[in-house]
């Protein structure tokens, strides 16, 4: 089969590699369906995170089952599954605490499962699944085509931003700040909204964001950043900042943006894959009693709350899709999300 290899900095090939196996029993074949690049993905691309050696890459993925191994009890071959980005068995104590990203048993795509077998990456034609009834969402029936950017975003990012509402404690009446307008940060407005927030503010400078965050919920838009940011903030919340800031990037820069534009005694939700290790100020943090939690989204917990409100249409976290290529294209895929000329671009093998 072909699959996406990253060789190194810049260096993104669609080639031949080896068809998946079924080899542990519990594991699924999917023929992919859709893919997509994730801003994650960009760190290895542009040298932030080194590439040792050449490695599978690709972590979102929606598909059919072809084929199931037989141990597997509730998938079965011809369902059209969502996959979050990693797998994980739904069984063991982290799972069931509702933090299946940090699975007992669970690992990442375009490596080794824990069991010995190979999970592939998701930017592929197939995908071997480990655990395939904990980490397969099935969709009932086969979703109208016109669904499917929308079933993609619940394999990380709408899940992702719905993390980060969670963390902070967003709630009916709850005023928000969203720091971050990538496909997170608009998915984080997405999901504010739809757990009632009173206001949501989108921090963006991109009028086509802009656009998409109006259209998932924000009540306003802050192009200021740094002090300037933190400033207008303040002055649109009785001069003290909001209840709940998520924070969607994981820069210094975006983390020093959220805490400073947080009211005391709130609390910041984080999603952004730190990058270049944002250090959090304690006695800032004590003088002011503002609270941090959040970390990698435990997307497999939050897939099914969400499923049925993408397949009735009150949500339709598919519009951050903003370019679609076919998969032998990858690399364009890639260059054009570097260039910001794409929010998040769709793959089709
Ligand atoms: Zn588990």
């Amino acid at each position: 089969m072909r699959a996406t290899v990253i060789h190194g900095e810049r260096d993104i090939r669609f080639e031949e590699v080896p068809d998946p196996v079924l080899s542990t029993g519990g594991d699924a074949i999917v023929r992919v369906v859709a893919s997509c690049v994730c801003g994650s993905d960009l760190w290895g691309y542009r040298g932030v995170t080194p590439i040792a050696a050449a490695r599978r890459i690709g972590h979102e993925f929606v598909g059919i089952v072809e084929s199931v191994g037989a141990d597997v009890a509730t998938i079965k071959v011809g369902d059209f599954v969502i996959a979050p980005f990693y797998d994980c068995d739904m069984t063991c104590i982290n799972c069931r605490n509702g933090v299946s990203s940090s699975c007992l048993h669970g690992g990442f795509w375009g490596q080794k499962d824990r069991l010995g077998g190979f999970a592939d990456g998701g930017q592929g034609e197939w995908v071997r699944v480990p655990h395939a009834d904990g980490t397969l969402v099935v969709v009932p029936g086969q979703p109208d085509p016109a669904f499917i950017p929308s079933l993609l975003s619940l394999s990380d990012v709408m899940c992702t931003g719905h993390h980060a509402a969670v963390s902070a404690g967003v709630g009916p009446g709850k005023t928000v700040v969203v720091v971050g307008d990538g496909a997170v940060g608009l998915s984080a407005v997405l999901a504010a909204s739809r757990l009632g927030a009173a206001r949501v503010v989108a921090m963006s400078r991109h009028e086509a964001r802009q656009t998409i965050a109006r259209e998932f919920g924000a009540t306003d838009i802050v192009e200021e950043r740094a002090d300037a940011g933190v400033a207008k903030i303040k002055e649109m919340f009785d001069g003290i900042g909001p209840d709940c800031v998520l924070e969607c990037v994981g820069t210094e820069e975006s983390m020093d943006q959220a805490l400073r534009s947080c009211r005391p005694g709130g609390m910041v939700g984080f999603v952004g894959m730190p990058s270049g290790g944002p250090k959090l100020p304690m006695p800032f943090l004590f003088y002011n009693n503002i609270g941090v939690r959040g970390g990698v989204a435990p997307v497999r917990n939050y897939i099914e709350e969400l499923l049925p409100e993408v397949l009735d249409g009150r949500i339709n976290p598919g519009r951050v899709f903003d370019l679609e290529l076919p998969m032998d294209q990858v690399a364009e895929a890639y260059l054009a999300m570097d260039e910001r000329r794409a929010t998040k671009v769709l793959l089709r093998p």
